[in-house]
C-alpha cells in the first residue's frame, strides 16, 4: 500500500502552471565545472574586448562586464566563489594573452569588477527582484537603472585607473567608461537576463504550431525592412528608423527574442554608422559626438523591451487567471464549468470522428465519516490524493478530469470504446484501493471510491445523458457494496 506522502511525491497533477525543475545543490565536481565555464567565456570575450581596442585607447566593445552580472543572475548555480574565481582568471588569462603588464592587468579587472560588483549588489537586493526578472516595464526600467548606477561606478574607477592605462584626463577617461558600460550593459544584460527556461520552450512550441509561419516572419522582416531604408534614406532620423518595427516584434515575440533583436539592430546601427554605411550625416570625429551617438542609438533600441515586458506579464497574468477561473484550488483539477466546457468540446470532436467515449463519475466510499472521525483536514488530503491518483492513472493523451463538487469527481475518455473505459475505471479503483493517507503516529488510513462509468458509441450521448447516465450507475455501485465500478450505456 502506498502512503500520501510517498504517492504525492511520485505524481504531477496533470493541469499544474510549469514552474520548472528543482533547483538541486551543486556537487564540487559542478562548482569547478562552473568556475571553468566562466574563466574560459569571460577570457574569450575578453580577448574579443581587447581586438576592438584602438592603438592606446579604451575599447570600443566591452561585453564581458554586462555578460558577467547578466550569467550570474540569469544561472546562480555559476554565481559562487568558484564562478567569481574563474571570472577573475579569465581577465587576467585574457591580460597575459595579450601582453598587457601584470600590475596593469590586475587594475583593469578590479576596474571592470567595480561595475559588476555594484550591478550585483544592487540586483541581489529584494527590491532588485523584477529588475532580474524583466518583469514588465517597471522591471525593465528598474534594470536600466541600477546598469546606470553601475555603469557610474565603472566610470569612477574608470577615472582613476584609465589615465593610467591609456593616458588622458581623468574626467574623459571616466565618461568614455560610463557609456561604454551604459551601452553593453543596456543591449547585453537584458538578452543573457531573459535566456528563456526550459519550462518556457514548450510555450515556444505551442506558438509556432498555432501562428502560421509567414505571420511569424512578418515583424522581423519589417524589422530588415526598417534598417534598409534607414541606410537608403540616411540622416540623423535614420537612427529612429527600426522603432516602430522593434515595437511590433516586442509585441509579437515576447522578451528574450526582442532583447536579442535590440542587441543585433544596436550593434548593426554602430558598425553601420562607423563604416559609412549608414550615413546620418552626423560628424563623429570628436569623441564626445561618438559617445552622444552610441548612447542615442542603444536608448533607441531598448524602449521595445519595455513593451515586450509589459506585454509578457499580461499574458503570464491572464494566463493565471484563467488557469484560476478554470481550476479547483484544493486539487487543482477542472472545476465543474471548465470541464463541461472541455468535455463538451471534446465530445463534439469525438462524434465528428465517428468515436465512442467513455464517461466515468467517481465518489469517494463513506467520506463522511473520514470527516467525522479525523478531522476535515484529512478529508482534504484525502480529496487531493485521490485527484493525483485518479490523474496518474489515466491513459496518456485526451482523458480530461475535473471535480463535480464536494468529493465527487467526472473523467471524460474521448475515443475509448467499452472495454477501454472499464479498464480505466479498474485501474482507477483499484489505485485508490491501494493508496493510504499517513497519519499521526505512524498510522495511516486507507480508502476506496465507487466509479459509475457510462458510454456511447459511437459518442452521440449528450454530455448531461452522459453524467444522468454514470450518476445512475454510481448510485447501483454504492448500492451494492462501493469499492467497485458498475458500468452502462448511455444510448
Ligand atoms: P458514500 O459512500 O455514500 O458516498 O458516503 P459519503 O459519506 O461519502 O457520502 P457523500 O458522498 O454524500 O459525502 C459527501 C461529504 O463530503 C459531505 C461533506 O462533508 C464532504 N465534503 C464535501 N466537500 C468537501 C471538501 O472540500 N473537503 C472535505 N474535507 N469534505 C468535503
Ligand atoms: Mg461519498
Ligand atoms: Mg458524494
Amino acid at each position: 500500500m502506498q502512503t500520501l506522502n510517498s504517492q504525492r511525491d511520485k505524481l504531477s497533477r496533470p493541469h499544474k502552471l510549469e514552474t520548472g525543475p528543482p533547483d538541486l545543490p551543486a556537487s564540487p565536481a559542478q562548482l569547478l565545472a562552473g568556475g571553468v565555464l566562466v574563466a574560459a567565456v569571460i577570457a574569450a570575450i575578453c580577448l574579443f574586448g581587447v581586438w576592438t581596442r584602438l592603438a592606446g585607447q579604451l575599447a570600443v566593445f566591452w561585453p564581458a562586464n554586462a555578460l558577467l552580472l547578466g550569467l550570474f543572475m540569469r544561472f546562480p548555480r555559476l554565481d559562487t566563489p568558484a564562478g567569481w574565481a574563474g571570472a577573475c582568471a579569465g581577465h587576467l588569462l585574457a591580460g597575459y594573452l595579450v601582453g598587457d603588464p601584470l600590475h596593469m592587468s590586475v587594475l583593469l579587472t578590479l576596474t571592470n569588477f567595480a561595475s559588476v560588483v555594484t550591478g550585483y549588489l544592487l540586483l541581489a537586493q529584494r527590491f532588485g527582484t523584477d529588475a532580474r526578472r524583466l518583469n514588465g516595464a517597471a522591471g525593465v526600467l528598474q534594470l536600466l537603472a541600477i546598469a546606470s548606477v553601475a555603469s557610474a561606478a565603472g566610470g569612477v574607477a574608470g577615472s582613476i585607473v584609465g589615465p593610467m592605462a591609456f593616458g588622458g584626463k581623468a574626467v574623459e577617461s571616466g565618461l568614455a567608461w560610463f557609456v561604454s558600460e551604459i551601452v553593453n550593459y543596456f543591449t547585453i544584460l537584458p538578452a543573457v537576463l531573459s535566456i528563456p527556461a526550459a519550462g518556457h520552450r514548450e510555450v515556444v512550441r505551442r506558438w509556432r504550431q498555432s501562428v502560421p509561419p509567414l505571420r511569424r516572419a512578418v515583424p522581423l522582416l519589417a524589422l530588415v525592412a526598417a534598417l534598409g531604408a534607414a541606410v537608403v534614406v540616411g540622416g540623423p532620423g535614420a537612427m529612429a528608423f527600426p522603432v516602430p518595427a522593434l515595437l511590433w516584434c516586442g509585441m509579437r515575440y515576447g522578451v528574450f527574442p526582442t532583447s536579442v533583436l535590440a542587441l543585433l539592430t544596436t550593434s548593426w546601427t554602430l558598425v553601420a554608422i562607423s563604416k559609412g554605411i549608414l550615413d546620418t550625416a552626423v560628424q563623429v570625429q570628436s569623441p564626445a559626438m561618438l559617445m552622444s551617438v552610441r548612447l542615442g542609438v542603444t536608448l533607441i533600441a531598448i524602449s521595445p523591451l519595455a513593451v515586450a515586458s509589459a506585454m509578457a506579464a499580461n499574458r503570464r497574468l491572464m494566463a493565471r487567471l484563467r488557469h484560476m477561473a478554470e481550476h479547483d484550488p484544493l486539487t487543482d483539477t477542472m472545476n465543474r464549468r471548465a470541464f463541461a466546457e472541455h468535455a463538451g468540446s471534446a465530445l463534439h470532436a469525438a462524434r465528428a470522428a465517428r468515436q465512442g467515449v467513455g464517461l466515468l463519475v467517481l465518489d469517494i466510499d463513506r467520506f463522511k465519516s473520514v470527516n467525522d472521525t479525523y478531522g476535515h483536514a484529512v478529508g482534504d488530503q484525502v480529496i487531493t490524493l485521490v485527484a493525483d491518483v485518479v490523474a496518474a492513472n489515466l491513459p496518456e493523451g485526451p482523458p480530461l478530469l475535473g471535480r463535480l463538487g464536494g468529493e465527487e469527481f467526472a473523467v471524460l475518455l474521448p475515443g475509448a470504446d467499452r472495454e477501454q473505459t472499464r479498464l480505466v475505471a479498474e485501474r482507477v479503483r483499484q489505485a485508490c484501493a491501494q493508496t493510504a493517507v499517513d497519519l499521526e503516529q505512524g498510522r495511516t488510513m486507507g480508502f476506496t471510491v465507487s466509479i459509475g462509468a457510462s458510454v456511447s458509441q459511437p459518442a452521440d450521448a449528450s454530455l448531461d445523458r452522459l453524467l444522468q447516465t454514470a450518476d445512475r450507475a454510481l448510485y447501483d455501485a454504492k448500492r451494492g457494496g462501493r469499492n467497485r465500478v458498475v458500468l452502462t450505456d448511455a444510448d
